[in-house]
C-alpha cells in the first residue's frame, strides 16, 4: 500500500511539570517519603524529587507516514533523550516501513552500542519502537494485540500499586502494592515500622487479596533478609525490587534464601535480552518486571518474554498503561497487570499518562477492558505545550 512509509521522526518534550509520572505535586504520595538508594542520606530521604526523580521528565516520539498518520511512543528521559532520537536515531526509521521493527531495533541498538546498552539510550529506542508499533496498527486499522498474535484475553485483572490496598481491593482490584517508606539507615524501629505497614494491610484487604511491598532498590542483602522474614507470615505475595538492578548476586542470595511461598520480583530498570537473561540464568527472580518504556520497547519485551517463559518466569510488566496493557492481552503467561495509582492518595482512578495522554482506559470494578482501536489507541494531548529537541 502506498504511503506507509516513514517520512518523519519527531521527539518532543513537555515543558511545565506533571507530564511525567516520575513529575507530581508536592503532596502526591509517589513524591512523598518512599525508600529509595538515596535514603542513606537523610538530606534526600523525605521526598524523591529532593534528589531528583523528576529531573529529566518525558520524551515522546512522533513517527509519521507519507500518509500523514502518525504513532507515538512515551518514554522517560525528556531533552537528552529527544536529542538522541533526533539527532542520531532517527536515521535508521526514516524511508523504512514500520513493520520493519526487527531492522530498525537492530540498527539501533548496535549503532548505540558504544554509549548505550542500558537506561537513558534504551528508553529513546523504547519510545521510538513503541512509536512504530503504534503507526503500524493504525496503517492497519488494527489494534496492537493484533499484530502481537491475536488477544490471549481482552479483559487484564489489575492489582493497584500505592499506599491505599484497602481502597483498591474495595474497587475490585486483586489486591495492592505498597511502597517501602524506611530505608536500612533507618534501623530497626524503621524496619518494624515497615512490618507494621504491611500488617494493618493485610487486616484491612482480609486474607485472600494479593499483597506486594515494592522497595524500590533501597535495600541491603541482610536488610532485605529480615524484612522477608518480617513480611512471610503475613502473606505477602511478592517483595519487589529490593536491590539496584545491577546487584543480580544479591537478587540470587535473597531467592535462595526465601521463605516457602514468597516470591522475589525484579526487573523494572533492567534492560534488554541480555539484562533478563543474567536474571534468569543466575534463577535471581521469581517473576520480571520488564517497563515496556524502558526496557527496548515492544520489540524487545516480545523477546524478554520468551526467554521468560522458557524458565517458567511470568513476565508481569511494570506499569506503562496500553503500552503493557496490549503486551499482557497477547499473552499467555501474563496472569494480571500493574495499575498505576497516579491518584495523589491513591484514592481515585487516574490515568497513568494523564495529561499527556488522552483515551487511556481506566479499570472498572478492577478490571481493564483492552479497546479495540487500532495501535495503543490513545493520542497525544497537543494542547500541552510540547518542545521540540533541541
Ligand atoms: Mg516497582
Amino acid at each position: 500500500m502506498s504511503g506507509e512509509r516513514i517520512r518523519a521522526v519527531r521527539a518532543l518534550t513537555v515543558r511545565g511539570g506533571g507530564a511525567d509520572y516520575h513529575d507530581q505535586a508536592a503532596n502526591h504520595w509517589i513524591v512523598g517519603q518512599v525508600a529509595t538508594p538515596m535514603s542513606r542520606y537523610p538530606a534526600y530521604r523525605g521526598t524523591r524529587s529532593s534528589w531528583g526523580i523528576d529531573a529529566l521528565g518525558t520524551v515522546v516520539v512522533e513517527v509519521e507516514d507519507e500518509a500523514g498518520r502518525v504513532g507515538v511512543g512515551v518514554s522517560t528521559g525528556g531533552v537528552p533523550a529527544a536529542w538522541l532520537v533526533a539527532h542520531h536515531l532517527d536515521r535508521f526509521v526514516v524511508g523504512r516501513h514500520p513493520s520493519q521493527v526487527e531492522l530498525m531495533w537492530d540498527q539501533m541498538y548496535r549503532s548505540s552500542l558504544y554509549y548505550g546498552r542500558k537506561g537513558l539510550a534504551l528508553n529513546a529506542i523504547s519510545a521510538v519502537d513503541l512509536a512504530l508499533w503504534d503507526l503500524w496498527g493504525r496503517q492497519r486499522q488494527e489494534p496492537v494485540f493484533h499484530l502481537l498474535g491475536g488477544p490471549v484475553r481482552r479483559v487484564l485483572p489489575c492489582y493497584a500499586t500505592g499506599p491505599r490496598p484497602d481502597w483498591a481491593v474495595a474497587e475490585g482490584f486483586l489486591g495492592g502494592k505498597l511502597p517501602l517508606v524506611h530505608g536500612p539507615d533507618e534501623g530497626m524501629v524503621g524496619l518494624r515500622q515497615n512490618v507494621d505497614t504491611v500488617a494493618r494491610a493485610r487486616d484491612q484487604v482480609g486474607a485472600d487479596a494479593l499483597l506486594m511491598v515494592d522497595c524500590w532498590m533501597a535495600l541491603d542483602l541482610n536488610y532485605a533478609e529480615q524484612l522477608v522474614a518480617g513480611l512471610a507470615p503475613l502473606g505477602v505475595y511478592w517483595v519487589e525490587e529490593c536491590f539496584p538492578a545491577d546487584d543480580y548476586w544479591s537478587y540470587r542470595e535473597l531467592r535462595r534464601r526465601r521463605p516457602l511461598g514468597m516470591r522475589i520480583a525484579t526487573g523494572e530498570h533492567e534492560a534488554t535480552r541480555w539484562g533478563f537473561r543474567l536474571l534468569l540464568e543466575m534463577e535471581a527472580a521469581d517473576v520480571i518486571q520488564p517497563d515496556v518504556t524502558w526496557c527496548g520497547g515492544l520489540t524487545e519485551l516480545t523477546r524478554i518474554a520468551a526467554l521468560a517463559d522458557s524458565w517458567q518466569v511470568p513476565v508481569i510488566p511494570h506499569g506503562s498503561s496500553v503500552y503493557s496493557y496490549h503486551f499482557a492481552a497477547a499473552r499467555a503467561a501474563t496472569p494480571f497487570s500493574e495499575f498505576l495509582m497516579m491518584h495523589p492518595t491513591a484514592t481515585g482512578l487516574t490515568p497513568m499518562f494523564a495529561p499527556l495522554l488522552l483515551g487511556e482506559p481506566l479499570p472498572l470494578n478492577g478490571v481493564i477492558t483492552v479497546p479495540d482501536t487500532p495501535g495503543f489507541g490513545v493520542e497525544l494531548n497537543r494542547s500541552l505545550d510540547l518542545m521540540p529537541a533541541p
